[in-house]
């Protein structure tokens, strides 16, 4: 039986992508038994009836799972932030990369808008960058306008599933639009495009970038710590938890223990100040379960 992957669901059709080519399915009744409603970025088993329409027969076991947008086996999320208009925020970063890590996806960081920067500007990003590098990630410095950094984006889609994250107004749909411009896709139109109508009707679709696949709506629009415990935010911060090797009580939740791995690496300055300050609000909030930011 082919396999394919469904790139969008509509009005109880579901387009699998099978080699190239897209085709439309439906579900059997299997799936209403098992409670399983199939979803975009599922890996599927289908019957085609002839090469225009389907029966989708099995949904592979999934890797993870978005409620906002429903979507699937989701390998990366691009997060994607401007240096100006609105300025980078780290705290903002820091938040998504927790959310992000915590459902086991791989973050990209995408600063946009290179072309708006003034030396200075330019300069306090840099470092930013760097400190990202530091703790792990990989940070992306591009603009929509130029097409600056772009080349460098691509290999990262490659053979992945991804979606966009970030504020409205960053510059996600333009990005898009430089990676398929066929597609046309209106900016600075939330109604339209990656933004609130998307919502309301749930739709979203899986886009061809290169060998990659794009989700059309950005994902974590929720951005509280839900299900979340203070256990697992240490091990969303990577590079506190290569330091807590050094932390000489096991569950160290590097706040006021003593010997504590993380805070000699801040004190030392390996680690900025800033993540610690957020990595200590979050913990705040994870207790109180109120969001700050
Ligand atoms: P989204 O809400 O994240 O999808 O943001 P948009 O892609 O709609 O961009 C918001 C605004 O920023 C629009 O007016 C874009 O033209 C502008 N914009 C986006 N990216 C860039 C960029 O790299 N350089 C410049 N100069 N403007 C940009
Ligand atoms: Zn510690």
């Amino acid at each position: 039986m082919p396999e394919g992957k469904i790139i969008k669901a509509l009005s109880g059709f579901y387009y699998v992508l099978h080699q190239d080519h897209v085709i439309q399915c439906r579900g059997r009744g299997v799936f209403r038994k098992n409670k399983i409603t199939p979803l975009v970025g599922d890996e599927v088993v289908f019957q085609a009836e002839n090469n225009q329409e389907g029966y989708i027969l099995e949904v592979k076991e999934r890797k993870n799972e978005l409620q906002r947008p429903p979507i699937a086996n989701v390998d990366q999320a691009i997060l994607v932030f401007s240096a100006v208009e609105p300025d980078f925020s780290p705290g903002l970063l820091d938040r998504f990369l927790v959310l992000v890590e915590f459902n086991h996806i791989k973050p990209l960081i995408c600063i946009t808008k290179m072309d708006l920067t003034n030396d200075d500007e330019q300069q306090k990003i840099s470092t930013y960058a760097e400190h990202y590098n530091g703790a792990g990630y990989e940070v992306i410095l591009t603009s929509s306008e130029t097409e600056a950094g772009i080349d460098r984006l691509n290999p990262h889609l490659e053979n992945k599933i991804s979606v966009f994250a970030g504020q409205s107004g960053v510059g996600k749909s333009s990005l898009l639009n430089v990676l398929r411009p066929d597609l046309e896709l209106k900016t600075n139109d939330i109604s339209a495009h990656l933004g609130r109508g998307r919502h309301t009707t749930r739709h979203v679709e899986l886009i061809k970038v290169g060998n990659g696949l794009v989700a059309d709506t950005p994902g974590f629009s929720s951005l509280e710590f839900t299900n979340i415990e203070a256990e697992d935010l240490t091990r969303c911060f990577p590079e506190f938890l290569r330091a807590s090797e050094q932390c000489k009580f096991r569950g160290c939740l590097h706040l006021k223990e003593p010997k504590c791995g993380v805070k000699l690496k801040v004190e030392a300055g390996e680690i900025p100040v800033y993540r610690y300050e957020h990595y200590v609000d979050f913990l705040r909030e994870i207790k109180e379960r109120k969001p700050r930011y």
